[in-house]
């Protein structure tokens, strides 16, 4: 079984030259071609864990890099058993957070991030977390993938963050090329139409890490094989 974090949080591969996203002849419609699709057969997309608290979701992305999905719940939940809100998080302090989020690795960076985080908050936000994804950016830890994450599932912003199973299947059809995460997320910025991108996360994880996986993509059952130009696809 493939390894999964939340909703594929590990990061994508990061190369030090960035070339400009390209865009192949026809790639809009068959970008509003492929997203039609993958909503046609999911039409309410759900994120699978609770987005309704954004600062435990910020929290949660937060404590997800490079950890495994079922362990970051369950360490959330413990987290979130004790503290309710960023001021709790500053009375609980750095060391009893280490001692709760170590299961999920790099505990004491992570638990000095979210601190700070905390801290943050309150005295640039009084205490709310901007519903904004280039606000977001602005806070310790958080980076453009978890701060468009955040900004999706709680407050439904418009933009689409990249993990390494968006990465793969939008170079893959493509959707958007580029060799960095931040050049396919600009790339799909610009060619999702609005109307997809509240759900499109979610659609192209799921699409990545369910159908068009990394090792073996199985084409012969895939609902876009049709849209699809990748050459190493199978048939
Ligand atoms: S046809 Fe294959 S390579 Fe193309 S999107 Fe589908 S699973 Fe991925």
């Amino acid at each position: 079984m493939a390894r999964d974090t939340l909703h594929g949080l590990r990061p994508a591969p990061r190369r030090l030259k960035a070339p400009a996203t390209t865009s192949p002849p026809g790639a809009a419609e068959r970008v509003g071609a492929v997203m039609a699709r993958l909503a046609e057969a999911d039409p309410d997309p759900k994120a699978g864990f609770d987005d309704t608290d954004p600062f435990r979701l910020l929290v949660t992305v937060l404590l997800s890099a490079q950890s495994t999905g079922p362990t970051v719940a369950r360490i959330a939940e413990a987290l979130f058993a004790r503290v309710k809100d960023p001021a709790g998080m500053l009375d609980l302090g750095e060391a009893e957070i280490t001692a709760i989020v170590r299961p999920v690795g790099l505990g004491p960076s992570k638990a000095r991030n979210i601190v700070k985080l905390s801290a943050a908050l309150i005295e640039t936000f009084g205490g709310a977390v901007p519903r904004s994804s280039v606000e977001m950016r602005r806070l310790p830890g958080i980076g453009r993938k978890s701060a468009e994450v955040t900004a999706n599932f709680a407050f439904h912003e418009p933009v689409i963050a990249v993990d390494t199973h968006v990465f793969r299947v939008s170079n893959r059809i493509p959707l958007a090329s580029g060799a960095t995460v931040d050049a396919v997320a600009d790339g799909l910025a610009l060619a999702v139409p609005e109307r997809f991108k509240d759900g499109a996360h979610i659609w192209l994880f799921r699409h990545g890490r369910d159908t068009c996986t990394a090792r073996k993509p199985a084409c012969t059952c895939c609902p876009v094989s049709d849209l699809c130009t990748w050459p190493g696809q199978a048939t």
